[in-house]
């Protein structure tokens, strides 16, 4: 579902970021783990097609991602890529409801009514339609962002660092709540992050069923300096 061989990314006036080879089956659940900095958040736009590797290949759900065209990997990645950010980007103007039908727009999709009830019902929070972002809870912002990155059936879901600043019984809540959704929708699962309680909480969460892997990225090298 997920391969990679060589995959490399630099940053311009960056880090030369190398990421290990990998190959997750569908439906298993990957922990993309490691401290700040080693390069989760960079792993996860690569996945996405949002950034092309500067060396190496990479399939996503048996697309070789190079290729993908700019336009063609638009329209890819929404229907095959549900992703939850670190920062939601749920816009304030808009009702719950209205951002989820601003995602079935922009990914070229009508808006449809029903859906959005049942992927908001589904989250428990189909209450919440009208209200806009600064009217939720951080769990419940988080629950609706999560309802719009499945909207269009993801075969691969992406989340990055989906319990910073969460306290235990919430960060469990919301581990939770990626698995079963995941499960729901039979997709791939990532999650990216840097604490260190995620991997308990997957394990006990997912009770040894589902395929469960261990990404470790560990911080870049420091580039050696000419002198
Ligand atoms: P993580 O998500 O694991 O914290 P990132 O993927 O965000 O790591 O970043 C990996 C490395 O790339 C870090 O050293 C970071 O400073 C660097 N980096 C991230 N974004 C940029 C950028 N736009 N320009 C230059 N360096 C960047
Ligand atoms: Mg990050």
């Amino acid at each position: 579902m997920i391969q990679s061989a060589g995959l490399c990314y630099q940053y311009p006036q960056g880090p030369l970021l190398a990421f290990p080879d990998v190959d997750v089956a569908q439906g298993a659940v990957l922990l993309l783990s490691g401290p700040s900095g080693c390069g989760k958040s960079t792993w996860l736009a690569l996945v996405a097609a949002l950034v092309a590797p500067t060396a190496g290949r990479l399939t996503v759900a048996d697309q070789p991602l190079a290729r993908l065209k700019k336009v063609a990997s638009d329209a890819w990645r929404a229907s095959t890529i549900g992703f939850l950010p670190q920062k939601l980007h749920l816009s304030a103007a808009l009702t719950v409801h209205q951002n989820l039908a601003l995602a079935q727009w922009a990914s070229g999709h009508a808006e449809d009514a029903s859906r959005i009830r049942s992927a908001l019902q589904t989250l428990g929070v189909a209450d919440l339609a009208q209200r806009r972002p600064a009217q939720l809870s951080g769990g419940q912002a988080q629950r609706v962002a999560l309802a719009r990155a499945v909207l269009l059936q993801p075969r691969v879901i992406l989340a990055d660092e989906p319990t910073a600043s969460l306290d235990d019984e919430a960060a469990a809540d919301a581990v939770h709540l990626l698995l079963d959704t995941a499960r729901r929708h039979q997709a791939t699962l990532v999650i990216a992050t840097h604490d260190a309680r995620v991997a308990a909480m997957i394990t006990q969460a997912s009770d040894g069923a589902a395929g469960f892997a261990e990404l470790r990225l560990s911080r870049p090298q420091a580039k050696a300096v000419a002198v």
